[in-house]
């Protein structure tokens, strides 16, 4: 693990809402793994959870908003305190006593902790290129301790949007696409096991008869609860 007393680089390479957004998905699968619900049925039943988990696993990036006002660089507030532990209990602390999205306390406060860490270990991992050159900025993962931290091996190539045309630049088109191919055959691995654990459940993903899909239906409605 790599150190950093302060930023080598005032302008940060970072992992695209398109990872993060995925990895707030994750955390939905693991919320719904109990559930009796088809996929497509449990996105429809819990799409309050499936909207705020996939929020809170982007939101650490809200400082990225500080520094709009900052002409020379947008970067000059990002990777600040809200790329923190500190923030990720607090705020999953805070959303859980306002809304237990998972029935009981705790696991609500764990999937929300869950989707904001997901982005904090994204982060990590992400620098401007892929293998072990330590090429990440680094986070504040111990705030208010100054020390950053970064892997040294990098398994995301991360955007630059320190002005307009690097955020519209080729190069992060290429990463975003990049992360949408990796971060998505991850996904489609999960959704698999997701399924399989369905199945062993007693759960049918065949299609449905039209007698079938009622039946189903009344079902859902009947037994399904947040486990
Ligand atoms: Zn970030």
């Amino acid at each position: 693990m790599r150190l950093h007393g302060c930023h080598p680089d005032p302008f940060h390479a970072v992992a695209s809402p398109v990872a993060h957004t995925l990895a707030g998905f994750w955390t939905f699968l693991l919320l719904t793994a109990r559930s009796k619900l088809l996929l497509i049925a449990a996105c429809v039943r819990y799409l309050p959870q499936l909207i705020l988990l996939v929020l809170l696993a982007n939101l650490p990036d809200i400082d990225f908003l500080f520094g709009l006002g900052d002409r020379a660089n947008w970067d000059a507030f990002h990777h600040g305190f809200t790329h923190s532990f500190v923030a990720a209990f607090v705020v999953a602390f805070a959303v859980t006593c306002v809304w237990r999205m998972a029935g009981s306390f705790w696991r609500s406060f764990s999937l929300c902790f869950l989707a904001y860490s997901s982005h904090l270990l994204i982060d990590f991992f992400t620098g401007t290129k892929l293998g072990w050159n330590s090429t990440g900025s680094g986070i504040p993962l111990l705030w208010p301790l100054a020390k950053e931290f970064g892997s040294p091996l990098i398994l995301v190539v991360g955007v630059k949007h320190k002005d307009f045309p690097a955020l519209f630049s080729l190069a992060n088109l290429q990463s975003s696409l990049y992360e949408l191919l990796v971060f998505g055959v991850f996904t489609a691995a999960l959704l698999v096991a997701w399924l399989r654990h369905q199945k062993s459940r007693g759960v049918s993903h065949q299609p449905q008869t039209p007698a079938r899909a009622v039946y189903n239906s009344n079902s859902m409605q009947s037994n399904e609860r947040i486990p």
